[in-house]
């Protein structure tokens, strides 16, 4: 191990840099979903390596794509992305985000073949570029965990448990984070290999503190999007599991899926935010330098390789 896969190759763990553990570059937004809201339209390939190479020039260093299957990933545009940006570590996935998402491709499909396409992905390529993906992502509903949910999360741990590949799930709302981690638990999946997203939306201390009991990874994905909540919310939660001990199992990243985000589309906060804006607040705030290399760089890089 010590190792992870990035659209440009296999990359040593040290050399990871500063980590955005989950973003989007580029996707095509399933055509029902556009109707629904056009402000998921993220396919400018200039417009994203201009708002990538912002995040580089902040000091980042990798950024994990997380646009999933059934989130329209696109692997020919988003390497293109990341040709005109050849400094970044991009890191792609395989797998799904949600059944909102899933059309009747996937619920008609069998599990095994589902699970031998994401396989696929991870050993030989993605859509014959040779291209592999180096996480597995699953995802559940907004307080569920029925059928759907579970065929996701199923797919997910045979997955993982097949490759090793880590898993990075997505949860509505933060909610159902807790008993994402127990069900993957119990069809193989060691918590530590297993990151939940977006759980800053659903800020409740009591509940981080016993997903991060499990030695579950945690991830917070929504500052500057004060929609979700201030960051004070954010930076007060950091604090409570920094000091009750979990500061090694905290993931940042920003999640900016939509044009609306980013500053190469006239929108906000930018690729950049998190560094040059959060993290500064987060020192005047009397978070420790040491931490947050930790959340920035040691705590994904054990993540990604495993170690
Ligand atoms: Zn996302």
């Amino acid at each position: 191990m010590g190792t992870i896969m990035t659209i440009q190759g296999e990359v040593e763990g040290k050399d990871l840099g500063i980590v955005d553990y989950h973003e989007h570059l580029y996707f095509d937004a399933p055509p029902w979903l556009l109707r629904e809201d056009l402000d998921f339209r993220l396919n400018d390939v200039e417009k994203s390596a201009q708002e990538l190479r912002s995040w580089m020039d902040a000091g980042g260093k990798t950024i994990i794509e997380m646009s999933a299957i059934d989130f329209g990933r696109n692997i020919h545009s988003t390497k293109q992305v990341a040709d005109l940006v050849p400094d970044a570590n991009v890191i792609v996935i395989t797998g799904f985000n949600k059944p909102y998402f899933c059309d009747q491709s996937v619920w008609q499909a069998n599990e095994s073949d589902l699970i031998h396409q994401c396989i696929q992905d991870i050993v030989e390529g993605i859509d014959g570029t040779g291209i592999k993906a180096g996480i597995m992502k699953g995802g559940t509903g907004y307080n569920t965990f029925n059928d759907y949910d579970q065929k996701l999360m199923r797919i997910a741990a045979k997955v993982q448990v097949e490759t090793d590949v880590p898993i990075i799930t997505h949860t509505e709302a933060g909610t159902m984070g807790f008993e994402q981690v127990e069900f993957l638990n119990s069809h193989g999946v060691e918590p530590h290999r297993v990151c939940l997203s977006h759980l800053d939306r659903n800020p409740d201390f009591w509940e981080h503190q016993r997903i991060a009991q499990t030695g579950a990874y945690l991830g917070y994905d929504c500052p500057g999007k004060s929609k979700y909540g201030p960051d004070e919310w954010r930076i007060d939660l950091l604090k409570r599991l920094i000091a009750a001990g979990f500061g090694q199992q905290i993931l940042l990243g920003n999640d900016l899926g939509r044009p609306s985000y980013w500053r190469s589309y006239g929108g906000g906060p930018g690729l950049d935010f998190i560094l040059t804006r959060f993290v500064p607040r987060l020192l005047s705030q009397g978070i420790d330098q040491h931490i947050i290399d930790e959340i920035l760089i040691n705590n994904p890089r054990r993540f990604l390789t495993g170690a």
